[in-house]
């Protein structure tokens, strides 16, 4: 069904600031990219984020009918250290540091990163390149640049131009950025440093004799710069100019600025209509980042061992957690926060099984067509998930009233608001059902936390024998119990 013709979709497009309505290059298609990761260890919740965010929006344009080429990235080259154009490759790195090929660590966290989207029940993308796959493509463009002046050789590496490109198209334009800031505000050209100026950026490194991963080019044996990359794989999957390039907000600048520039320098068009950024995950208020130690891992959250969390949560009570907030506001992960989402998620779920099971009467007591509209409303002013997710609390309001008597439903409403509810909890936010999926993960934790009790009245009473015998046996049976300040808490091994 080609819901697209009736909804009228928009956009929060980060190029104008403005909210869209979002109208497509051809109509029926859709051309999405959106980063991905850059391989060299694990994804922490806040990669998981963004990637859920995009899943969503992929979803629901493929509800309202849209035919979706959706193309996610791996970077397995040219990320350095430090995201400028200096350090050391991040994979190279950590391939030396582990005594591995470069190529084992991509496969590495390849298969960590596929293996944890799929836990959260992300849904695959259509196309995923990587950036060694496509080097043909990024010498192309980098030749493409130069030929049209936007660029210069140097001592075989090629920077980009910023300079000459900002005679005649605009550089920050997405960030808000002002050239002529960003030059008030850098630090004068080291010596060594072979760029015109400092705002310039690679677009081909000389590898140095010890870098390992090197490929030959026009310029002599180098490597791609990081953006370069994704100006190739979007122009090659979606065309010179597509519809969505998402990505997380700390992308705007410089990578996305750059991305602009690369492909308005080659193609002379602007590559995206509509840049969507998702916000981040923070962590004490704090961003979640692979560099630092304030990050947590999916598998420390689902099997609870970990220093944040009294105990252990399923995938999809952490996906409806991020599915409470907007995906363009900042979200902080708690303890009791979880705790909450917890609830309310397996309110949820009880609430669609008694729907299945409830009678429906002659006629209903409130206007369900009313109701959908304002759920498909929500998720048209900018996929505004929290506001989808309390309409749905209504119909759980109105399902368990209709089990008590105190509200009725006719039997044609009552198909409308299964399948609404089917449709918007499994198929857009993306949730599973979790009880069949665990085997009952809220009664396993219900009985653990008995015994806990129990323990702890046994250790009051001083009677050891028992209390460490519910300690030990939970043990055997892989649950293990951790005491500390705030109580005892629990991780499953
Ligand atoms: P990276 O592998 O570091 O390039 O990150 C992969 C994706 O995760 C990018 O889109 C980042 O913007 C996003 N990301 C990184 N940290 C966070 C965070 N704390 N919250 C949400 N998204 C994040
Ligand atoms: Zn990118």
């Amino acid at each position: 069904m080609q819901l697209f013709k009736d909804q009228i979709l928009k956009v929060s497009n980060s190029l104008t600031g403005e909210k869209e309505v979002f109208k497509t290059v051809k109509e029926g298609y859709v051309g999405m990219y959106v980063c991905g990761p850059t391989v060299y260890s694990n994804v922490h919740l806040g990669n998981c984020r963004t990637f859920m965010s995009f899943d969503m929006i992929f979803r629901y344009l493929k509800h309202l009918g849209y035919k979706v080429r959706y193309v996610r990235n791996i970077t397995d080259a040219g990320h350095l250290e430090n995201d400028a154009d200096e350090g050391e490759d991040k994979i190279a790195k950590k391939a030396k540091l582990e005594q591995l090929e470069p190529m084992e660590v991509v496969q590495r966290y390849t298969v960590d990163f596929h293996e944890t989207l799929k836990a959260f029940n992300l849904q695959p993308p259509s196309i995923e390149p990587t950036a060694t796959g496509h080097i043909i493509e990024q010498i192309e463009i980098i030749k493409e640049i130069l030929a049209k002046g936007f660029a210069y050789e140097v001592n075989g590496s090629v920077y980009f131009d910023i300079i000459k490109f900002s005679e005649s198209n605009t550089y920050g334009k997405l960030s808000g950025r002002k050239l002529e800031d960003m030059i008030a505000n850098t630090r004068d050209l080291a010596a060594q440093d072979e760029k015109r100026n400092p705002q310039d950026f690679a677009l081909w490194k000389k590898a140095e004799p010890q870098h390992i991963m090197r490929w030959p080019s026009p310029w002599g044996d180098g490597f791609p710069g990081w953006h370069l990359e994704c100006t190739a794989m979007s122009t090659k999957y979606l065309g010179e100019t597509f519809d969505i390039h998402g990505g997380g907000m700390d992308l705007k600048f410089p990578h996305h600025e750059c991305e602009i520039a690369q492909a308005e320098a080659s193609s002379g068009h602007s590559p995206v209509n509509y840049w969507l950024h998702a916000n981040m995950l923070t962590l004490n208020g704090k961003k979640m980042s692979k560099s630092t130690d304030n990050n947590i891992y999916p598998d420390e959250i689902f099997s609870g061992d970990n220093r944040i969390l009294s105990k252990p949560f399923a995938p999809s009570v952490v996906r409806f957690f991020m599915m409470q907030a907007h995906y363009t506001s900042i979200l902080d992960l708690g303890n009791d926060a979880l705790l909450a989402s917890e609830k309310g998620y397996y309110r949820l779920m009880d609430a669609l099984k008694t729907l299945e099971k409830i009678e429906p009467s002659e006629s209903s007591s409130f206007d369900v067509a009313n109701w959908q509209k304002a759920c498909y409303d929500a998720m048209n002013d900018d996929f505004n998930t929290p506001v989808l997710i309390a309409h749905l609390f209504d119909a759980v309001k109105r399902i368990n009233l209709i089990k008590e008597g105190q509200e009725t439903i006719s039997k044609a409403d009552k198909k409308v608001l299964q399948d609404s509810v089917n449709t918007f909890v499994f198929d857009i936010l993306g949730l599973v059902d979790q009880d069949n999926n665990d085997n009952n993960a809220t009664t396993i934790n219900g009985v653990i936390n008995l015994l806990i009790d129990l323990r702890n009245n046994a250790r009051a009473n001083k009677d050891f024998a028992t209390s460490d015998k519910i300690r030990d046996e939970l043990l055997t049976l892989g649950v293990q119990l951790k005491d500390g300040k705030e109580g005892t808490t629990f991780s499953l091994n």
